[in-house]
């Protein structure tokens, strides 16, 4: 019997990656992934089943929606038996963002679920592109014993694995455009890919669940030197919102002042969760270290350690929408749940 060989789905929606320059007018347009064996022969030198997964409307990632991301993981829903692992190639604007949601979304993911992108277009000479496209597919084809060494959504980019949920894109010019603020490399890519295995989740075995009941009633109010009452009380007043995050500054800190607080123990007493995530790029949010950061835990605000702005949107949209509520949402709300949050 032959043994069947490693297969690798490419899953195609859209960004800086997937454009070329048209020859005959020198515009940016969208690149043919239907004959990339024709554009990148190098691709059959993998000894790998590579098959094109192109989404019908290809966007610019800052046109990214939720609705997308449930296409997304019913995609890979769809493909997750018939595949060893999967590459989404995605615009890196709101990457994190989606890797974080997708992270949540595939409860009991097995297979590597690896998205890349570049910051210089497939069809441009000096392309970021065609080495985060070569060494993710291998990345999401490699496997030890049998098992994927990987089984997680990660983002490659620029020689880094890093997990998805832990990732936020800080540089709009470099090649190395996300940092993991709180979590070491997944792997590092040189002469050789190496894989720090420590750093990676384990597989349970379980069976791959998809969900896809978000609730988007969710926003985001980030903390400056003089916000307004009146800033603070038209963001609480939403209608329908049901969880804020806070982005405070440092370890967690925000103005003492009476109004504010007043404005949030309000809101939380009618059944507002909101959500302290710092500003920071790396640390964590420790409200018993400084007294502007001891109020907000005495109201009832819910710290969120060392998760990232991106990974809280997308976790508090997934728990809301499964339901869960109270003392049980809190508690999830301070517990990893995909290894998104380092708890001390
Ligand atoms: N604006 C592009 C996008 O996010 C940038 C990129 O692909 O890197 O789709």
């Amino acid at each position: 019997m032959t043994e069947e060989k490693t297969s690798v789905l490419v899953i195609y929606t859209g960004g800086t990656i997937g454009m070329t320059k048209d020859q005959r007018t020198g515009a940016l347009v969208p690149f043919d992934f239907g004959n990339i064996y024709e554009q990148m022969p190098v691709l059959r030198n993998f000894d790998y089943r590579i098959d094109f997964h192109a989404f019908e409307t290809l966007i610019d990632s800052s046109n990214m929606k939720p609705s997308f991301w449930i296409s997304l993981a019913r995609t890979i829903e769809a493909n997750y038996e018939n595949y060893d692992g999967f590459v989404v190639l995605h615009g890196s604007d709101t990457m994190a963002y989606t890797a974080s949601a997708l992270s949540f979304m595939l409860e009991n993911l097995n297979k590597p679920v690896i998205f890349t992108g570049s910051q210089l277009p497939m069809g441009v000479i000096r392309t970021d592109g065609r080495e985060n496209f070569l060494t993710s597919i291998e990345i999401a084809a490699a496997k030890e014993d049998n098992m994927a060494i990987v089984p997680e959504v990660a983002i490659y980019f620029e020689n880094q694995l890093m997990r998805g949920n832990r990732t936020t894109k800080f540089n709009a010019e470099r090649f190395n455009a996300f940092v993991s603020g709180n979590y070491p490399l997944l792997a590092e890519v040189g002469v050789h890919i190496r894989y720090n295995k420590g750093n990676i989740l384990k597989p349970n075995f379980r069976k791959l669940k998809v969900h896809i009941n978000l609730d988007f009633n969710v926003t985001i109010l980030k903390l400056f030197p003089g916000i307004s009452e009146n800033i603070v009380r038209s963001t609480l007043s939403i209608p329908g919102l049901k969880a804020l995050i806070l982005e405070t500054f440092g370890s967690g800190n925000a103005p003492t002042d009476p109004w504010f607080i007043g404005c949030l123990k309000e809101a939380i007493q009618s059944g507002l969760i909101i959500y302290n995530v710092t500003q920071c790029k790396s640390g964590s949010v420790e409200p018993g270290k400084y007294a502007t950061g001891i109020e907000l835990e005495h109201i009832g605000v819910i710290g969120g350690y060392d998760i990232t702005t991106e990974s809280a949107l997308s976790k508090l949209m997934y728990l809301i929408g499964e339901g869960y509520s109270g003392q049980r949402l809190t508690e999830l709300l301070q517990t990893p749940i995909r290894g998104e949050m380092t708890v001390v």
